[in-house]
């Protein structure tokens, strides 16, 4: 199924320069740049436009990002509507720890649901750049990617005939259950890290209960509370590794986090339905190179974080912006540079958000690991926070990646 009526590609119908598999937040960030560039590209997308418009998931976004959609003409909307968050609050023995991150820097996040990101940019990929975009594909697999013909090949939701598709360049934002990673060599290097620990994910018919995110440490487990929308609020729960959803009735979430999320002077919770509740658990891999032959990976295919430090999406932008403009530079202009450093440029900032999601992983989920020695730690790294300039200074710029280098 062809979604697109309006497509402009131009040229043989089954031969694209470009073909994107995935359209997350990566990949439809590359159809754009590449179709501001005049470049044909085909996206693949095993799910609906309706399911990936409405897939709930992230919702912050670092400032360098969003400057990096505006400069491509993708953040209209998002600029107009997102909410802009200049601090986050510590509760742990009782107390609220209020950080203002903000002040300190002068920058600030951007709240956008992923949803809305997503909808933007198929809307201004499929109906307004001319992108060609095919949904509800299935069975995609890679081929000949050590050549200099791949190609990819699918079968068609409506037709249920495989249709091969001769490319250039194919560009892995399939996220992190995909299939482009699976097309990697033997030998490629995958990293893996499993935090053991789980996290209930919640999102709440509520509005926030607080005016700023809130990171609630307490020996039950770690509570964190989000702000999505002012009707929506995104709540997390620190559960065993793989538990059941349904072992958590509405009762007892909202039990646990009025206690995990209990201070002096915070007023209570603002209860309400709950809309999503899934287990997640905290594990991370990343891929390297992100190269294979003529296969690049971008996004959750190449690299999963947790959603610790609420990193994901952000360097699945800063792989996008990286890869679209490097694709597009050498197929306009023949420049090899960009596609040559690409990897690396992109695993610089990759690692340094892993390493500040494995220690704030110590300190959301250390004093509740039952270890006297971890919770001493744990609260040595708080205190710190709230004394040293030093140290605030340094977690500003990992939290909201700004480090003048990376
Ligand atoms: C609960 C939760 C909260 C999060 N909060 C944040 C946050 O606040 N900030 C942040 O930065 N990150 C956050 N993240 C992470 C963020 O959602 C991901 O990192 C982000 O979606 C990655 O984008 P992507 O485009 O790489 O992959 P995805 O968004 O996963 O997109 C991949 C696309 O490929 C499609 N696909 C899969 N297999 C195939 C196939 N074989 N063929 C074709 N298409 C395929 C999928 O359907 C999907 O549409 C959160 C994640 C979760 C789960």
């Amino acid at each position: 199924m062809t979604s697109t009526s309006r497509s402009t590609n131009s040229g043989a119908p089954q031969r694209f320069p470009v073909v994107v598999v995935g359209a997350g937040p990566a990949g439809l960030t590359i159809g754009n740049i590449l179709r501001a560039a005049s470049v044909d590209c085909l996206v693949l997308e095993t799910e609906t436009r309706e399911f990936i418009e409405q897939r709930p998931r992230a919702g912050v976004i670092e400032e360098w990002a969003v400057r990096g959609l505006q400069q491509r003409g993708l953040a209209d909307t998002l600029s107009e509507r997102a909410q802009l968050h200049t601090d986050c609050e510590f509760r742990f023995g009782g107390q609220r720890f209020r950080f203002s991150y903000g002040e300190l820097t002068g920058t600030h996040h951007f709240v956008y649901p992923q949803p809305l990101l997503v909808t933007d940019l198929v809307r201004e990929y499929a109906d307004v750049r001319g992108g060609e975009i095919r949904f509800g594909v299935h069975d995609v697999q890679l081929h000949d990617l050590d050549t200099e013909r791949p190609s990819v090949s699918y079968v068609d939701a409506e037709t249920e005939q495989r249709v091969v598709v001769a490319c250039d360049f194919v560009a892995g934002c399939d996220g992190a259950r995909g299939v482009t990673r699976a097309a990697l060599p033997g030998h490629a290097h995958i990293a893996r890290h499993d935090y053991g620990i789980g996290w209930l994910a919640l999102l709440a018919e509520a509005p926030p209960s607080n005016d700023c995110v809130v990171f609630g440490i307490h020996p039950n487990g770690f509570a964190g509370h989000m702000a999505r929308s002012p009707e929506v609020t995104r709540y997390y729960l620190e559960c065993p590794p793989g538990d059941d959803p349904e072992n958590w009735s509405h009762e007892r979430v909202w039990s646990q986090l009025r206690q995990r999320l209990a201070a002096t002077d915070a007023g209570p919770l603002v209860e309400g339905r709950l809309i999503e509740k899934r287990v997640l658990d905290m594990h991370s891999h990343v891929v390297e190179p992100m190269v294979f032959g003529r296969l690049f990976l971008a996004g959750d295919a190449a690299h999963l974080t947790a959603p610790i430090a609420a990193k994901g999406m952000n360097l699945a932008l800063h792989d996008a912006f990286l890869l679209g403009d490097a694709l597009a530079a050498y197929l306009t202009k023949g420049e090899e540079t960009g596609l040559d450093g690409y990897s690396e440029a992109c695993l610089r900032r990759v690692w340094d958000y892993q390493e500040f999601s494995q220690w704030l992983s110590e300190v959301y989920h250390g004093t509740s690991s039952g270890d006297a020695y971890r919770a001493g730690t744990t609260f040595a790294r708080l205190r710190r926070l709230f004394t040293s300039p030093t140290a605030a200074a340094a977690f500003a710029e990992q939290y909201l990646g700004t480090a003048p280098a990376y």
